[in-house]
């Protein structure tokens, strides 16, 4: 079963690599028309996505567009954008090269690999498959077994809708993302956990596979004293418990300055029964946990600490309400992964180097989310501190600006998307030197005698 399955691969791999070899999709209007392809077909299907999230996720409506269907605005702009990115681009030549012209062209890379998480199971397929299509590649998508309704609809759409020699995508567990790396790609682009990183990064080292990796950690938000309460404890509020703490950049831990600890606990709970209600069990607004296994994971970091909000656990309904735990301690259970729920464990800080250094003690986050007015204290965060991303005074939303290239740096990922920055992951930018039979200048043949002094001047040397 096994060889069988390895052999179906390497042939939907040949498959693929046959039909980038036409050069179809060399061709940009090729691409812009699957673009708008892939479009029509989520459009046509958005009810269909929404279902598959919502039985994955109990996932609102709301969220579903803010978070999942949006994509077909990076469609949008791709599109818009896609002949500038494509286009060669000259670029300058020192006086000694005259009179060469020196272009960058990028090229597409040929069959790539995408393979993807459950949280934002539909947004996190189909965003990066938007840059590989714009680049001109052919791809194999793995979806994640674990929201297996988005995986079916998902498969639905490809296998209507598109050839899979172009783009396949293949639907399986753990054992058949292990299958498909065993094959050569042009490019794995990754979005899941770090230790899942670290394994598809070993596969891709084999066959010198470069590999784009959107992994997690721990993305703290830091509260100076000198901030605005009320909206501060809005934005951490929205930014922790939208898709129940289930986003890679959601705020993993609150270092807040002691001045302003108790005040902004009081707004984050008044913004936690404003959003859900008194018993966000019964909010439509308020996403579930997506399984048992991370249910228990999760269950299980409620005993660190001191619960000043919710608490409240429904193992059936895999429901665990928004939660604010306080008096955690930096050695506690919570402090040492991703906490990916709905629970945020807060820590007091004195002044701003105590809170710079528990941030820089740990791994490098995919984000990191400062709260003050104070201008210089902002710069001290940016000048001190490495993560991903940066937002001042918000949390989350840098995402949504595709200027803004979107990755991970150290444990929380290699390279980044979004954008143009998609187009260029899946593109290899090829440098191309243009020479022409007007002048042939001889000093750089042998024999070098009486040269080496004008070589030195030429260099700056002499
Ligand atoms: P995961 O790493 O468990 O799984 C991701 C994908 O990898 C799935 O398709 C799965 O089938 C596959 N996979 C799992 N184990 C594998 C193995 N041993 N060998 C090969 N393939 C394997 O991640 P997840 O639980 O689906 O998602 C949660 C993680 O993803 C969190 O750490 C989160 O921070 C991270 N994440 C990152 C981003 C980002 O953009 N940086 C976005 C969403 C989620």
């Amino acid at each position: 079963m096994k060889a069988q399955v390895e052999v179906k691969f390497s042939q939907l791999v040949q498959q693929q690599r046959q039909f980038f070899s036409t050069g179809n999709t060399k061709d940009i209007s090729f691409r812009i028309a699957q673009l708008q392809l892939l479009k029509q077909a989520i459009l046509e299907n958005k009810q269909a996505i929404a279902n598959a999230v919502k039985a994955d996720l109990k996932k609102p409506d709301f969220e579903i567009y803010l978070t999942e269907l949006y994509v077909v605005k990076e469609i949008d702009y791709t599109i818009k954008h896609i002949k500038s990115w494509a286009k060669a681009k000259k670029v300058a030549t020192p006086l000694e090269q005259f009179p060469s012209s020196a272009i960058i062209y990028p090229e597409p890379l040929g069959v790539v690999l995408i393979i993807s998480p459950w949280n934002y199971p539909f947004n996190l397929m189909i965003l990066p498959l938007i840059g590989a299509i714009a680049a001109g590649n052919c791809a194999i998508l793995k979806p994640s077994e674990i929201s297996l309704h988005t995986s079916k609809v998902l498969a639905d759409i490809f296998q209507k809708n598109f050839d899979p020699a172009y783009i396949a995508l293949v639907e399986g567990g753990v054992e058949t993302s292990q299958q498909l790396l065993k094959e050569k790609f042009d490019r794995i682009f990754f979005t899941g956990g770090t230790n899942v990183g670290k394994i598809v990064m070993e596969a891709a080292a084999k066959h010198l596979t470069p590999v784009t990796l959107e992994l997690g950690g721990k993305s703290p938000c830091i509260v100076d004293a000198d901030t605005q309460i009320e909206i501060a404890a809005r934005r951490i509020a929205w930014g922790k418990f939208i898709n129940a703490g289930q986003t890679c950049i959601a705020p993993d831990y609150l270092l807040v300055n002691h001045n302003i600890k108790k005040d902004l606990l009081d707004a984050i709970k008044k913004c936690i029964q404003e959003f859900y209600g008194d018993d966000p069990a019964k909010s439509p607004d308020y996403t579930r946990i997506i399984n048992k296994k991370h249910f228990s994971r999760l269950a299980a970091f409620l005993k660190d600490g001191e619960i000043i909000v919710g608490g409240e656990t429904d193992a059936e309904n895999n429901y665990i309400a928004p939660t604010v735990i306080d008096n955690v301690s930096l050695d506690a259970p919570i402090m040492q992964e991703e906490i990916f729920g709905p629970i945020l464990p807060v820590i007091t800080y004195n002044d701003l180097t105590e809170a710079i250094s528990i941030v820089n003690d740990r791994p490098k986050p995919l984000a990191l989310y400062f709260f003050s007015k104070n201008k210089d204290r902002q710069e001290r965060i940016l000048r001190e501190t490495s993560s991903g991303g940066v937002c001042i005074n918000d949390t989350i939303m840098h995402i949504g600006i595709p200027e803004l290239p979107f990755g991970g740096v150290g444990d929380s990922g290699i390279g980044a998307y979004h954008g143009k920055t998609s187009f260029d992951t899946f593109s290899h930018q090829k440098s191309v030197l243009k020479n022409s039979f007007l002048v042939d200048m001889k000093l750089r043949y042998a024999p070098y005698q009486g040269k080496l002094n004008l070589l030195k001047r030429i260099l700056g040397l002499k």
